[in-house]
């Protein structure tokens, strides 16, 4: 499709965004055009905004930013077979080549040559998007824009909590930003028993709450010692299960403490610099099992999370706290910065 569009780009290296119109993108052969309809915010681009260490290592500008939407097929690539005109669509950021060794195992969240949607490619922030028919994900028509664009992050969620069974254990979720809060929805949902949620923000554990959380700690309330309390509250064995949702050194030592033993740590959090743990307790003698969670399955988790959806006991909408025009991006990435994090998830609609 020839014309133009308003897109949110990183129009070269340093801080900050800019809403420009650029040219809308051609689909390759294998793409597909999407119109999106709703797009939303992730940690990763307010990483790409700031321009730390990471994104600086990463990204080639000019870059059009997003990884999670919802949107219509408006045009197929020749030899896309799957998906059609009109069909409604999000995406897996996870763009694998499908042929490298660990593709060919099973694996093609984790491919060795891993490309991601907004990252590595042309994103969504915009009007429309070019997306690789290789991960597309067909979306139930009924399913609200606002749900179905936070997919890819609650999928995440979907496999931190259920890369194990989940049903009748303790659980300790480590984080109350959107990571945490989802996967305290997803472990209630499946019938996790206690769930304890540790984070910082009084408004965010209260979304917790609302997720489906038994105890909130704030670490910030004077008085609040997480490991003692949550062993206490087991009769001193620990959790089963513990999902470690922030990266934070602190959180994934408590994490460890607090796990019982022969139990299941999940780790998605991703530490700024390498964690010292003491492996003699935390996984040795305790027997434990730590899953490293990158992305999602594709694509059994999306399979699981559209049938926790659709069962009604998975609902992510607490989470999304801010419904937001694109064009007021700026108000979004302040408030997701901002130091109170009166905020869930951000959706911004084109
Ligand atoms: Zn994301
Ligand atoms: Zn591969």
């Amino acid at each position: 499709m020839l014309g133009k569009m308003k897109a949110i780009v990183k129009p070269r290296p340093g801080p900050g965004l800019e809403m420009a119109t650029v040219d809308i993108p051609q689909i390759g052969p294998r793409d597909v055009l999407v119109k999106v309809r709703a797009t939303s915010i992730c940690g990763t681009d307010l990483h790409i905004y700031n321009w730390d260490a990471w994104a600086q290592s990463r990204i080639k500008t000019p870059l059009v930013l997003g990884h999670e939407l919802a949107g219509d097929v408006v045009e197929v690539g020749d030899q896309v077979k799957l998906l059609k005109v009109g069909d409604y669509i999000s995406a897996d950021s996870h763009v694998s080549d499908g042929v490298c060794y660990v593709c060919r195992n099973g694996q093609p969240h984790i491919c060795q040559n891993l490309k991601i949607l907004g990252v590595d490619t042309q994103g969504c922030f915009s009007e429309y998007a070019a997306i690789p028919e290789v991960c597309a994900w067909v979306n139930d028509k009924s399913l609200p824009p606002e749900v179905a664009s936070v997919q890819e992050p609650l999928g995440n969620a979907v496999y931190t909590v259920l890369a194990e069974p989940i049903t009748g254990k303790t659980v300790a979720v480590f984080g109350d930003g959107p990571a945490g809060l989802n996967a305290t929805g997803v472990a209630r949902a499946s019938g996790a028993g206690t769930i304890f949620l540790v984070g910082k923000h009084d408004f965010r554990l209260g979304i917790g709450k609302q997720m489906g959380a038994s105890v909130v700690f704030n670490v910030q309330e004077p008085g609040t010692d997480v490991v003692p309390s949550i062993l206490a509250a087991t009769d001193g064995v620990g959790v089963d299960v513990v999902l470690e949702m922030t990266g934070n050194p602190q959180a994934i030592n408590q994490g460890f403490q607090v796990l019982r033993k022969g139990g299941r740590f999940s780790a998605f959090g991703i530490p700024s610099n390498p964690v010292e743990l003491d492996l003699n307790s935390a996984l040795i003698f305790k027997g434990a099992r730590i899953l490293g969670i990158n992305g999602r399955l594709m694509w059994d988790t999306w399979y699981q999370m559209a049938g926790l959806l659709a069962s009604g006991k998975l609902d992510p909408r607490p989470v999304i706290t801010h419904q937001i025009r694109l064009e007021d991006y700026q108000e979004g990435f302040a408030l997701m910065m901002s130091k109170e994090r009166n905020v869930g998830k951000v959706v911004m609609f084109p």
